[in-house]
């Protein structure tokens, strides 16, 4: 592939502002695209409507232009995609690929795989509510990440036979993920480390649905004092965008990144260039990393 072939992106869910964490993960998939001379993307991840805040997808915008953080073409957005994503639902049923299943993720778990004896697995949908799950048996636990080399995933019990459709009638996250990074034409995903075990699913609904390989890099999660991810569940602080230069410097160091000068540190632009031409994969840490946010500081 060719340096200019490169399309990365950044994917947010729309439940609540950016944080140091999703900040991080932003700006290690602009700093790899930009770095490789590529385009960087932006979608916004709107498809579980009980889980957004209003006014967050505005924020998250506002946050990554006050960041210096400028996608390239215009932002798609999940909730105007549900016709494509139920063409493929509606083509994987009719190939037999996909089959509509009343079994829980805990039936499947305690069957060590095998569906109840009353699962359906039929294409037409059974009285009462159903998930629709890809045909997933010989899913390959095994891939190439950028940041942390060959990746080789325990096979998940009874959790092959992946969910494309949730029962309450969402679509599911691995379904929508594949499809819009090939309506984006995206060649690499640099996302954080708690998407790791969702990479196998998507590299082989991508194959099942004949499209071609993208490169996976995941980079390591911020941590709070108590050892869990930054995230709003977890009342990380929202991002100050009045900030924005100490929050890039923060999540350079965070990213393991060498720090610019510090003639170069008072503005997002002359910031991101440098950190844009001096961007190093080898250096990205393959540990989480514990933050004292409030004090900008990383304990490794
Ligand atoms: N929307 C997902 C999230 O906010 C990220 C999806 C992805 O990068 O593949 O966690």
């Amino acid at each position: 592939m060719t340096a200019s072939a490169y399309r990365g992106r950044f994917a947010p869910s729309p439940t609540g502002p950016l944080h140091l964490g999703s900040l991080s993960t932003a700006l290690a998939s602009f700093l790899d695209a930009r770095a490789h001379g590529g385009a960087w993307l932006l979608r916004i991840e709107d498809l579980d409507p009980p889980r957004e805040q209003p006014g967050a997808t505005g924020r998250i915008l506002a946050s990554l232009r006050a960041h210096g953080l400028h996608w390239d073409e215009t932002e798609l957005f999940q909730h105007d995609r549900m016709a494509a994503y139920e063409r493929v639902i509606a083509a994987l049923l009719n190939s037999g690929d996909a089959f509509h299943c009343t079994c829980s993720r805990q039936d499947l778990h305690l069957g060590q795989g095998a569906h109840l004896p009353a699962c359906p697995r039929s294409r037409t949908p059974p009285v009462g509510e159903s998930a629709i799950r890809l045909r997933a048996r010989d899913t390959p636990y095994r891939f190439a990440d950028i940041f942390l080399g060959e990746v080789e995933l325990p096979c998940p019990t009874g959790a092959d036979d992946f969910v494309i459709r949730r029962r309450d009638g969402l679509y599911a996250y691995q379904l929508a993920v594949v499809i819009d990074d090939a309506e984006q034409q995206i060649t690499h995903v640099v996302r954080g480390r708690d998407l790791l075990e969702s990479t196998p699913h998507q590299v082989f609904l991508r194959a099942r649905l004949g499209l071609a390989p993208v490169y996976y890099g995941h980079i390591p999660l911020l941590l709070n004092a108590q050892g869990q991810k930054l995230s709003k569940q977890n009342h990380a602080p929202a991002l100050d965008d009045m900030r924005a230069p100490q929050n890039l410097l923060f999540c350079l160091e965070a990213l393991g990144q060498l720090p610019p000068p510090p003639a170069l540190r008072d503005a997002c632009a002359r910031i991101l260039d440098w950190a844009i031409a001096h961007w190093q994969r080898a250096l990205v840490p393959v540990q989480d990393r514990v933050v004292l946010v409030g004090s900008a500081s990383t304990e490794h």
